[in-house]
C-alpha cells in the first residue's frame, strides 16, 4: 500500500502537519509529489483540494482511520504543482526536508498580519522646509522641527521617498507630530504594499543603443533557436562593460513577444537603481523587483501578481528563481559566478542548477552571463552541455584597462611601508590632478583585522565561535571586538589575557585604516569608505555609491561591494591594494574567488571615454590566479585551474559532499561523524576525507565536524546522503545531533 503526505492549504502551519492518506491503487500511476488532489477533510468529510508533497510505503497512523485520495486531479500546468515537483527535487539533490525546501519554493502564507511600508514624500522645497524647521524651532515645537532636521538629512531621497519609521525613530517622536505635518501639508505619508516602479525617479531617458556585431550574433542565434522550439543553456562570456545587458535585454524582448515570461537574477549586491532602472525604462510597467528588503506580505504579493499574469519580467536575487510565472520561457542569471547563488540555508541549493533544471521541467530557455564564469560553467560549456558565446570587447568603444603590477617584496625593499606603492602613488596624483576619480579595492577575503599578543601569540577569539573577534576602529585606535558571527562584543584588553604582557593589537588592515593612510598621503582628496561598517544595509550602500557617481569624492575605498552594479565613467584608475590576501583561505576555491574578484575590480577603470588603468599590488606576482587576472586571460586561468581540480578530484570535474554534523555535545558530534564516515566508506568509488572539526569548528556554541566524500558520480553522493538520511531517522543514540550537507561547495 503507498501513502500519501498531503497538504491542504499551502500555509507555515499546514507544512508542520501534512495528513497522510491512502492513495488508491488505480492512481498509484499519477500520484507523484506536486499532483493537485481532492481529499476529504475533517470530520465532515468536506471535499478540499490539497498537494501530495511526499509519499511512502509506511503508515503513520492506524489504516483502519486512514482516508483515501479521491481524486488526482488532471490539470494543465499548475503552477504550485510544478514548484512542488522542484522542493522535492531540491530536496533530493541537496539534502533538507521537504518542508524547508516548500518554504523556499513556495511563498507560504503567514499568519501574521501583513505589515505596511509608509513612506514619507515632502511637499515643499528643502529651502521652505529649512525655513519651517526654523520657526518651529521658535515656537517651540521641538518635535515637529527635529522631524523636518532628521528629513533635511536624506534630501537625497526626497524623490523616491523616505522611511517613516525612520524617521520616527530618529526624530524620536510619534505618528501624531508627523500626522500633524501632513494636515500642515508639509509632507504627505503613503503606505504602500508594492515596490514604487523606479522609472519615475529618472527623468532622462536612456537611447537603446544599437547592437554591435558580437552582441546581434549572440541575439540572433538564441532568437532562432527559441522560434525553432530548441531550448538550451547558454553561457555568455563578455569581458565587464561588453553589453551583456543588452543582449539579454535583446533577446528578452523576443521572449516576451512570443506571449512567454522571463526572470532575471541579479545578485542582491548589484540590484542597483541603475540596474533595475534600465530595465523599467526599457519594459515599463511589466517589470517587477525582487529584494531583500521585501516583507513576507509584500513579497507574497509580488508573487501574486506574477501567477495571474500582470507581469512578464520579475527582476531579483536568489529567490526571484521561484517566482510563479505560469508561461516561463527564459531565466536569466547574470554575474553567475556569484556566491550569493549558493545557498546556505538547507536546502543548499545553486540556483544556476536549479534554474537549469526548472527550465527542462517547462520547456525554457536559461542564459548565464559573466566576465569570470565559474569553473563549473565553463566546464560544461567546454564540454557542449551549454552553448558557450564571447564577447571579447567592450560596447561602445570603450577600451579595457591596462594593468600594472607592483611587486610589493620590491617596495619593502626600497623601503617603502606605505600601503601605496610608488606607482600607485604617482599615477593617483596625477589623477587627483586631472579631477578624475579613483577607485581602491581593499581585497579583504580571508582578511580578519583581528587581535593578537606579539608576545605569545594568543588571538583573541569568540567565546561561542572558534573565530578571531574583529577589532573596530575609532579615531585610529581600537575600540571593542566583536564576533561578526554571532555579534558577541567586549572592550578591547589593555594587557594580554593570557600572558598579561601589554603588546597586543591589531594586524593587516582593513578599509578604515586605509581611508585614514590616504587621508594622510593625499591631503585635500575628498575619500568616500564603503564597507560593512560604512553601510547599513543595501540602502546605505547604493547611497554611498550614488554619491560617488555624482562626483562628490575623489577616491572611493571599498571591498568586494563596490565590485558590480554601477558604472563610473569618470574613475580612470583602480588600486588593488593586496591582491593576493583571498589566496590563503584555504578553500578549493580560493584562486577562483581570487580571479574573479581581481579581474572585476579590473573592470570597473575606463568604463567611460577616458581610457582607464589599474595598479595590482601583489606579494604574489607569480601566481597564475593573479598574472592571468593583470591580463583579463580567462581561458589561460581556466585551464590552470582546470588542471589543479582534475588533479585533486574537485568540482567541476568530481563531486564532493560535505556532511557536516552539529551538536552542543562536542564528544556526541565526533562519535557520530565518526559513524557517518564509516557508512561513507562501504561506498567503494567515494574517497572519504575525515571527520574532523570544520573550518568552523564552533559557532554560537554549536560543536560542527565535517566528513567529505569525494566521487565522480552525482547520483553515488546522493544515494549515500539517503542512507545517513535514513540512519538518523533510525537512531536514538544522538538525539542533540543534526546534519547538514554541502554538495559541491
Ligand atoms: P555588461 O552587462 O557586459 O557589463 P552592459 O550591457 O552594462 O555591459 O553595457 C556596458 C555599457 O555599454 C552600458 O553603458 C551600455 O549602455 C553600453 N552599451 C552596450 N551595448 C552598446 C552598444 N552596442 N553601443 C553602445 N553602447 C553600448
Ligand atoms: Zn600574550
Ligand atoms: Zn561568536
Amino acid at each position: 500500500m503507498i501513502f500519501a503526505e498531503i497538504i491542504v492549504d499551502i500555509s507555515v502551519k499546514s507544512l508542520d502537519r501534512p495528513f497522510q492518506y491512502i492513495v488508491p491503487e488505480e492512481m498509484a500511476e499519477e500520484a507523484v509529489v506536486g499532483a493537485l488532489v481532492r481529499v476529504p477533510f475533517g470530520s465532515g468529510n468536506r471535499t478540499m483540494k490539497g498537494y501530495i508533497i511526499g509519499l511512502s510505503a509506511e503508515p503513520a497512523y492506524d489504516v483502519s482511520k486512514t482516508k483515501s485520495i479521491l481524486e488526482i486531479v488532471k490539470q494543465g500546468v499548475i503552477v504550485e504543482s510544478h514548484l512542488l515537483s522542484l522542493a522535492y527535487w531540491m530536496k533530493e539533490n541537496y539534502g533538507a526536508t521537504m518542508n524547508d525546501a516548500i518554504k523556499v519554493v513556495l511563498p507560504v502564507k503567514q499568519e501574521m498580519k501583513e505589515k505596511v511600508k509608509r513612506t514619507i514624500y515632502p511637499c515643499i522645497s528643502r529651502q521652505k522646509m529649512t525655513e519651517k524647521g526654523e520657526q518651529f524651532e521658535r515656537k517651540h515645537y521641538k518635535a515637529k522641527a527635529r522631524v523636518l532636521h532628521q528629513l533635511l538629512k536624506q534630501e537625497e531621497r526626497f524623490e523616491e521617498g523616505v522611511d517613516y519609521n525612520q524617521i520616527l525613530h530618529d526624530a524620536k517622536t510619534t505618528a501624531a507630530v508627523v500626522r500633524g505635518l501632513e494636515q500642515e501639508g508639509i509632507l504627505s505619508v503613503e503606505s504602500q504594499r508594492q515596490y514604487r516602479n523606479p522609472v519615475r525617479k529618472q527623468e532622462e531617458t536612456e537611447e537603446i543603443p544599437v547592437l554591435n556585431r558580437e552582441q546581434q550574433t549572440i541575439v540572433d542565434s538564441i532568437t532562432e533557436d527559441y522560434r525553432e522550439g530548441i531550448r538550451k543553456t547558454y553561457l555568455i562570456h563578455g569581458v565587464t562593460g561588453s553589453g551583456k545587458t543588452e543582449v539579454y535585454m535583446k533577446v528578452i524582448e523576443q521572449v516576451i513577444a512570443e506571449g512567454q515570461q522571463v526572470i532575471v537574477l541579479i545578485p542582491e549586491i548589484a540590484l542597483t537603481f541603475q540596474t533595475v532602472s534600465r530595465f523599467y525604462q526599457r519594459f515599463g510597467d511589466r517589470v517587477s523587483v525582487m529584494h531583500s528588503r521585501l516583507s513576507q506580505g509584500e513579497r507574497s504579493d509580488q508573487f501574486l501578481r506574477a501567477k495571474n499574469g500582470e507581469i512578464d519580467i520579475m527582476i531579483g536575487p536568489r529567490s526571484a528563481l521561484f517566482t510563479p510565472f505560469q508561461r516561463l520561457g527564459l531565466i536569466v542569471i547574470d554575474e553567475e559566478h556569484e556566491t550569493s547563488y549558493q545557498s546556505e540555508m538547507p536546502p543548499k541549493y545553486h540556483a544556476r542548477e536549479v534554474a537549469v533544471h526548472r527550465a527542462g521541467m517547462l520547456g525554457a530557455s536559461v542564459i548565464l552571463g559573466s566576465a569570470t564564469p565559474s569553473l563549473e560553467s565553463f566546464y560544461r560549456a567546454s564540454q557542449g552541455r551549454y552553448q558557450l558565446f564571447t564577447m571579447r570587447e567592450r560596447a561602445g568603444g570603450a577600451v579595457l584597462p591596462k594593468v600594472w603590477i607592483t611587486d610589493l617584496r620590491e617596495e619593502l625593499e626600497k623601503k617603502n611601508r606605505s600601503i601605496f606603492g610608488t606607482q600607485l602613488s604617482e599615477m593617483i596624483e596625477d589623477r587627483l590632478g586631472k579631477k578624475e576619480q579613483i577607485i581602491l579595492f581593499l581585497n579583504r577575503r580571508g582578511y580578519a583585522g583581528f587581535v593578537s599578543c606579539r608576545k605569545c601569540g594568543e588571538v583573541l577569539n569568540c567565546p561561542h565561535c572558534s573565530v578571531s573577534l574583529t577589532a573596530h576602529m575609532r579615531q585610529g585606535r581600537v575600540s571593542d571586538l566583536e564576533c561578526h558571527y554571532c555579534g558577541y562584543q567586549t572592550a578591547m584588553p589593555s594587557v594580554c589575557p593570557s600572558c598579561q604582557s601589554k603588546y597586543i593589537g591589531t594586524f593587516g588592515i582593513g578599509t578604515q585604516k586605509v581611508e585614514e593612510m590616504a587621508a594622510v598621503r593625499f591631503p585635500g582628496a575628498r575619500i568616500l569608505r564603503m564597507d560593512a561598517d560604512t553601510t547599513s544595509g543595501k540602502e546605505g550602500h547604493e547611497r554611498i555609491l550614488q554619491e560617488f557617481a555624482r562626483g562628490k569624492a575623489d577616491i572611493l575605498i571599498g571591498t568586494q561591494m563596490i565590485v558590480k552594479g554601477h558604472d563610473f565613467p569618470n574613475v580612470t584608475l583602480v588600486g588593488i591594494l593586496a591582491a593576493d590576501l583571498s589566496l590563503n583561505v584555504g578553500d578549493y576555491r580560493a584562486a577562483e574567488r581570487t580571479y574573479q574578484l581581481l579581474a572585476q575590480a579590473a573592470g570597473r577603470a575606463g568604463r567611460g571615454k577616458k581610457p582607464g588603468d589599474v595598479v595590482l599590488q601583489t606579494y604574489q606576482p607569480e601566481h597564475y590566479s593573479i598574472a592571468c587576472a593583470a591580463n583579463q586571460d580567462y581561458t589561460g586561468f581556466y585551464e590552470q585551474e582546470l588542471a589543479m581540480r582534475q588533479m585533486l578530484q574537485y568540482p567541476p570535474v568530481s563531486n564532493i559532499l560535505g556532511v557536516l554534523v552539529l551538536s552542543e555535545k562536542e564528544t556526541q558530534a565526533e562519535e557520530l561523524a565518526g559513524k557517518l564516515a564509516d557508512i561513507m566508506k562501504g561506498y567503494e568509488q567515494v574517497c572519504v576525507l575525515g571527520p574532523t572539526k570544520a573550518p568552523l569548528a564552533k559557532a554560537r556554541d554549536v560543536y560542527r565536524q565535517i566528513v567529505y566524500g569525494k566521487c565522480q558520480d552525482y547520483r553515488i553522493l546522493r544515494r549515500m546522503k539517503n542512507q545517513m538520511e535514513a540512519f538518523m531517522k533510525n537512531q536514538e543514540n544522538y538525539p542533540n545531533c543534526r546534519l547538514q550537507f554541502d554538495f559541491n561547495i
